[in-house]
């Protein structure tokens, strides 16, 4: 965390509708300049908190400012600095895709005639530059909502799922731009997604955010050594072994119900003691693994999900 004023700051916000709370509570901090990514499960509060920095749902509770101002006395001045993207990016269905950026280019007041053409191209949209809005893919939706976005070259960036609809490669081109203006045009970004693998490779930092609390913060850099190396052992008496176990001094949980996780460094490396150990309890494994947590399994674990089906 660097001493320089946050780009975004929120003071313990909340959101009830009725009985739910969507957001309960959050205090985040995303530093300019930096790309920081809210990951959760649907329905985690991500959009909520979202909204709310964009002035389109009022906080039941909690403060927030955006770029130094109090959301709550937000002017024209600071939505100028400021693109964003929530949840279906609208457009006017009957306008083509340049109708629709020149309309937003006279609604802000820019200046610069070639602005439409250069964000066009940089979202990839030149193909369709002359198709309606509701002729569009949803991925090329999603790209017009980007243009939109970014068409005043805003400091700042909210972005709600801005993955959504866009193919593999659609995925690593809008990534690309991401970074790109994180990087050379210091823009902040602040991200929502449900997709662990793409934001580990597109944010700095991941804040965790479940049934509306923010739990967890990780620096996407220090993610690979938060992983954790398991063996997975299998028996046919998996109660005895675990007792085995624990006589040991191993810490066993179960992994579903037919497999017995091992986390402790000492049995990862040494699948062999731990096989003999079982073997001399009389319940040798049917079954030894070592196992690399794949970022999916961290993230469900962190939010108390493992268990889900897939
Ligand atoms: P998703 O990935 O599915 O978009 P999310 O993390 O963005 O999920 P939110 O859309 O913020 O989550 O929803 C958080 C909770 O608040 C959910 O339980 C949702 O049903 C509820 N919620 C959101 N908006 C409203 C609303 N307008 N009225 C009532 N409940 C709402």
């Amino acid at each position: 965390m660097n001493g320089a004023e946050p780009a975004i700051a929120t003071h313990i916000i909340a959101k009830e509708y009725g009985d739910v709370a969507a957001v309960d509570g959050v205090d985040l901090r995303v530093n300019p300049g930096e790309i920081y990514a809210l990951l959760g499960l649907n329905g985690a509060g991500k959009t909520t908190l979202i909204r709310m920095l964009v002035g389109m749902v009022r906080p039941t509770s909690g403060s927030a400012s955006i770029l130094g101002h109090d959301i709550r006395r937000a002017t024209g001045d600071l939505w100028a600095s400021v693109g964003y993207l929530v949840e279906t990016p609208s457009a006017y269905p009957e306008l083509t895709v340049e109708e629709n950026l020149r309309l937003a280019w006279r609604l802000r007041r820019m200046t610069d005639p070639d602005r439409v053409r250069t964000v066009v191209e940089e979202l990839g949209l030149t193909p369709y530059a002359g198709r309606r809005a509701r002729d569009l893919s949803l991925g090329n939706t999603q790209r017009l909502g980007l243009a939109k976005a970014l068409l005043h070259r805003p400091r700042l960036l909210l972005l709600d799922e801005p993955s959504n609809g866009l193919d593999p490669a659609g995925v690593v081109e809008i990534r690309d731009l991401l970074h790109d203006l994180a990087q050379r045009h210091g823009v902040t970004i602040l991200l929502s997604s449900h997709i662990l693998t793409e934001v580990a490779r597109l944010a700095d930092r991941i804040g965790i955010i479940h049934r509306g609390r923010l739990i967890e913060e990780v620096d996407a850099r220090g993610l690979p050594a938060r992983l954790t190396r398991s063996l997975l052992v299998s028996t046919r008496h998996n109660d005895t072994a675990v007792v085995a176990l624990r006589n040991a001094g191993y810490q066993p949980s179960y992994l579903h119900t037919d497999r017995i996780i091992l986390n402790e460094p000492d049995a990862v490396d040494r699948p062999d003691e731990i096989a003999t150990l079982l073997v001399e309890a009389g319940c040798p494994p049917t079954r030894l693994q070592v196992d690399a947590e794949e970022l999916e399994t961290y993230f469900l674990r962190r939010v108390g999900a493992d268990r889900i089906a897939p």
